[in-house]
């Protein structure tokens, strides 16, 4: 029967990491896959976590099932770490998945067990895995404006044109910070804005984080997020710990449904549970342990946030360097943007000639849209790829 399966397309982004494996050149940079990389091309394990294995490994009495939810502990430090005092903890409904992308997925199915015919807002663009879940689930998918690929800022006009269509029982998805492809990001005023405007048109907001700390600072990209949460009726979030704990492989989210009735968290808690007991029963419980051990010990906590820091203050000063050097060899100020993104990505809007070009001519690997990742520079690639940038003629 299998035979009537049809041909999926391939990851792009994945496609990418293999092409780029396979070129023999010595000197290639990869700014494809949203990793962090140190200055050598590493992707360390963060020193907490690492003090946390230890301290858990000598600790750890038994490896018995947690609750359908995770263990209840995560969800409030990490609960704590997104949404901070905006909400009592009495409104927030909580489940553990396995990374981001469980929670993005479990949230998609929450919101279609509650409304089949829901629109789902994204951005254009937005992470195609977004794309690629709703397609999956027959979700309507409605694009709005965000990127204006001139000013390689947000469109916020053309966005909350577009969001004036969200109709009650639509969902409206929003990047909390450090919006993954472009690296344009909306400022809190316009987080009001669009908070008022979903309040009048009663479209419900499902907010995806998955880079607090690596933008502005981890209470400064939490910004956005808090203020929704405390404003509108109902919302869901989902987190993702594999940037800012650097765990990427352990499958470390959570998916909270807030809600302004504290009476709501009973049925919402409840349709969590159920989602992941249909879907993989009891959440992975490695990384979500550590994540709630760093958060909850003030040592290991201080010592992460100040790594996580000196990984935010590295992307910045690489943005600084490529806008600095682009503007030295363009003798003009359009690449500033580079430095105003913030996260790991920026879209630097080259056609995708010109980021094939960059491949062949340079070695140098960014994604087909001409998305790339700062973090896949360092101090000796940043004038290599800004070379390139302008032969290929952005
Ligand atoms: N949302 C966005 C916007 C992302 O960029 C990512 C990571 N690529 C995720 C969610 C989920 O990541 P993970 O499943 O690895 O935690």
């Amino acid at each position: 029967m299998f035979e009537t399966l049809k041909e999926q397309p391939a990851d792009k982004i994945l496609m990418l990491m293999q092409a780029y494996k396979e070129d023999p050149r010595t000197q290639k940079v990869d700014l494809g896959v949203g990793v962090y990389k140190d200055a050598s091309g590493n992707t360390p394990v963060m020193r907490a976590i690492k003090a946390a294995e230890k301290q858990l490994w000598e600790s750890e009495t038994t490896k018995a099932y947690t609750g359908l939810a995770g263990d209840p502990a995560f969800a409030e430090a990490l609960g704590k770490l997104v949404l901070g005092d905006a909400v009592p903890a009495e409104n927030v409904a909580a489940a553990a998945t396995p990374g981001g992308t469980g929670a993005v997925r479990q949230a998609f199915d929450m919101i279609k067990m509650a409304n089949p015919k829901a629109r789902v807002f994204v951005s254009d663009p937005t992470w195609p895995n977004h794309l690629s879940i709703l397609k999956h689930m027959g979700l309507e998918i409605v694009p709005y404006r965000y990127f204006d690929n001139e000013t390689r800022g947000v469109d916020f006009v053309g966005m909350i044109a577009d969001l004036h269509q969200v109709m009650p029982g639509d969902v409206v998805l929003l990047h909390g910070c450090c919006h993954n492809p472009t690296g344009a990001n909306l400022n809190i005023s316009q987080w009001k804005a669009v908070t008022e405007l979903l309040l009048e048109k009663q479209g419900t907001p499902m907010i995806d984080i998955a880079y607090q700390g690596f933008g502005d600072g981890l209470e400064e990209d939490a910004a956005g997020v808090r203020l929704v949460a405390s404003s509108v009726p109902e919302c869901l979030i989902a987190a993702s710990c594999s940037k800012n704990f650097g765990i990427y492989r352990e499958r470390t989210g959570l998916l909270m449904a807030v809600s302004s009735d504290a009476s709501a968290k009973k049925l919402n808690q409840g349709t969590l549970n159920y989602l992941n007991r249909q879907n993989y029963s009891f959440p992975p419980d490695h990384g979500a342990r550590l994540v709630t051990m760093v958060l909850n010990d003030p040592e290991l906590r201080a010592d992460w946030a100040a790594e996580l820091e000196e990984v935010r203050l590295s992307m910045l000063g690489l943005r600084e360097q490529l806008a600095s050097e682009l503007q030295r060899l363009s003798g003009s100020d359009r690449f500033g943007f580079i430095a105003q993104h913030r996260g790991m990505f920026s879209r630097l809007g080259a056609t995708p000639e010109q980021v094939e070009a960059m491949r062949h001519d340079h070695g140098i690997y960014m994604v087909g849209d001409s998305r790339l990742n700062i973090a896949g520079l360092n101090k000796t690639t940043v004038p290599i790829l800004a070379e390139a940038i302008i032969k290929a003629g952005c």
